[in-house]
């Protein structure tokens, strides 16, 4: 785990620091699962997956004997419980094709890395892919998925800065379908300062690819960054009655403490977790294993 998740580790050294020295009296009695809801509150899993998993652990074991590895494990064990049925990749499986993902999440999210990074993942399993600059706000965010574009090979289609989001996403979904392509992966703009225009903008390109599919978009993926802590749950909120969200996917996890946030959105939110970014590399997106995941934060 350690070696595939890199910094990621910092986050389960925090939990796990936190729960050290929980166990007072070897026992699992009141005063230790105080403790341990404190440490998982602490640790960002939220207030409600803290109680959840207090509970859990409680009903399973109280009074026995435990020693603080066996509380870790059993800690671990309920958070994966958590985040299992929430873990669930990206699969393209739209027909006719191409599945249209629309990429969502403020501005310095990882939003543009993450599109690159998952246009990679579905390279390698043998899709073809195409990029949509529909973030026409910033000329700087259509040059940076212009270069990640040609870095990976493959096309992107893209407006002049300041023109029409939907126009864009509508000249790439006619190109995608086309040239036979599996994914349209669509950037859009991140201003939830304004959310008002934002939410305006997003309707109208799901408008414009609703008359095109009246599937699509077939994904709208939120990009969050996971060092914002609680804050992310609070985007979560937002751009569910912004866009409508259908999944998540967290970035750095690598470098930060805060990883118990994907539990506490697993909790509170119950949306499918995608992948997690544990890097700035092309090839640092992961698939979402609960289990994993679950033993590097406990
Ligand atoms: P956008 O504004 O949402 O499009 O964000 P960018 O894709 O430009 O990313 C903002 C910064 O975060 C860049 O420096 C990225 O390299 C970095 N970044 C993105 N994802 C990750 C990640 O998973 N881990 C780390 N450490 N950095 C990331």
């Amino acid at each position: 785990a350690d070696r595939v998740f890199g910094g990621f580790r910092k986050t389960s050294e925090r939990l796990s620091s936190n729960l050290s020295g929980v166990v007072g009296t070897a026992r699992l009695d009141d005063a230790t699962l105080d403790n341990v809801e404190d440490a998982l509150i602490v640790s960002d899993l939220g207030p409600a997956a803290a109680a959840r998993i207090r509970t859990r652990l409680s009903d399973k074991r109280f009074g026995l004997n435990i020693t603080e590895r066996e509380l870790k494990e059993a800690v671990a064990e309920e958070i994966a419980a958590i985040l299992r049925p929430v873990a669930k990749p990206l699969e393209i499986t739209a027909f006719p094709r191409p599945q249209v993902i629309l990429v969502i999440g403020v501005n310095g999210s990882g939003k543009t890395t993450t599109i690159a990074k998952l246009a990679h993942l579905f390279q390698e399993d043998d899709y073809s892919v195409m990029l949509a600059a529909g973030d026409t706000f910033r000329a700087a965010a259509i040059g940076q998925l212009a270069t990640w574009a040609d870095r990976i090979n493959v096309p992107l289609v893209r407006g002049p800065e300041g023109g029409d989001p939907a126009s864009v996403v509508f000249d790439g979904v006619k190109a995608a379908t086309q040239q036979g392509i599996d994914a349209l992966i669509v950037d859009t703009a991140g201003r939830l300062q304004n959310k008002r225009e934002l939410m305006e903008e997003l309707e109208k390109i799901r408008r414009v690819l609703g008359r095109l599919n009246p599937e699509a978009p077939h994904d709208v993926v939120l990009v969050l960054d996971a060092t914002n802590g609680q804050n992310a749950l609070s985007q979560i909120e937002t751009f569910r009655q912004v866009a409508g969200v259908t999944g998540l996917i967290m970035t750095k996890l690598d470098g930060t403490a805060r990883g118990g946030v994907l539990v506490a959105a697993a909790e509170q939110f119950g949306l499918p977790i995608h992948a997690i970014g544990v890097g700035e590399k092309i090839d640092d997106l992961r698939p979402f294993d609960p289990d994993l995941v679950a033993r590097v934060i406990a």
